[in-house]
């Protein structure tokens, strides 16, 4: 827990990375926890969720209406803002831009959060990796896109990665396993990843995946330094006590938020 800080107010409950709070002049981020009744939704809006927008939005003083959330659909499509253009697509599972008062903001339940900043350029990426997403690369497209559209040096970009379900809960079988296999096929060979175990179900044999270690050799194959890759260890089947998790919750389940927004220049 020593990379992160657990924040209250009255309405809200939230965790923060240490590393992103020394740029707070310039960044507001967070992501949510379930207390307080502090819950949303992947594929409408219920009051809930309306209600706790309005918690999160109140927590750190910012209009709803700067609120932009993609159409999460599990894709490796990133929407972008900057001076130049928006680039909006219909579904989208992360936002870049290097605009103040866009308050990017991404659910998850289960999968993974991926909050990118780079301080030099003020560029952020707001990213939303379950394990599709994971085999998708969009953690890593995300960072190709801030080297090569907004001039940032990999060196310089900090990766925070969120609570997410870890090793020890996700249990796959063959089919899952082997889609990791065909794209990971050197990552898997040189490290511990996929680790099979004595469980079956129904459909055979189970093994457990590090999503969250793949994840991060991607970023470390982009060039990012160890200091500025930062891990909330979390897991949030361990912690649903503290998050919402889908395999806890089951079929009504709601899900955590991330947020990060660039501060206007005063
Ligand atoms: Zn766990």
């Amino acid at each position: 827990m020593s990379d992160i800080i657990l924040n209250k107010t009255k309405e809200i409950e939230y965790l923060q990375f240490k590393k992103l709070l020394e740029f707070q002049n310039d960044l507001i981020h967070a992501y949510t926890l379930k207390n307080n009744n502090v819950g949303f939704k992947r594929y409408e809006k219920d009051n809930t969720a309306d209600i706790s927008y309005d918690k999160l939005c109140n927590a750190f003083n910012i209009n709803k209406e700067l609120l932009k959330y993609p159409n999460q659909q599990h894709t490796d499509n990133i929407c972008e803002y900057n001076k130049e253009k928006a680039v909006n697509f219909k579904e989208a599972d992360g936002i870049i831009t290097n605009l103040p008062n866009i308050a990017t903001t991404l659910t998850f339940s289960d999968c993974l959060a991926i909050l990118l900043y780079e301080p030099k350029n003020k560029v952020i990426a707001n990213i939303h990796s379950g394990w599709k997403g994971t085999v998708k690369k969009i953690g890593a497209k995300a960072v190709n896109k801030m080297i090569n559209k907004y001039d940032c040096r990999p060196e310089n970009i900090i990766c925070c990665f969120g609570p997410s379900i870890r090793k020890d809960h996700f249990l796959v079988n063959d089919d899952v396993k082997e889609i990791f296999e065909n794209e990971f096929q050197d990552i898997i060979k040189k490290n511990d990843v996929i680790e099979e175990t004595e469980y079956r179900n129904e459909k055979g044999k189970q093994y457990r995946i590090d999503t969250v270690l793949i994840n991060k050799i991607l970023m470390k194959e982009l060039g990012l330094i160890d200091e500025n890759i930062i891990d909330s260890n979390l897991c949030t089947v361990c912690n649903s006590n503290m998050f919402h998790s889908r395999r806890v919750e089951g079929k009504n389940y709601q899900a955590n938020a991330s947020l990060m927004m660039l501060k206007s220049i005063n």
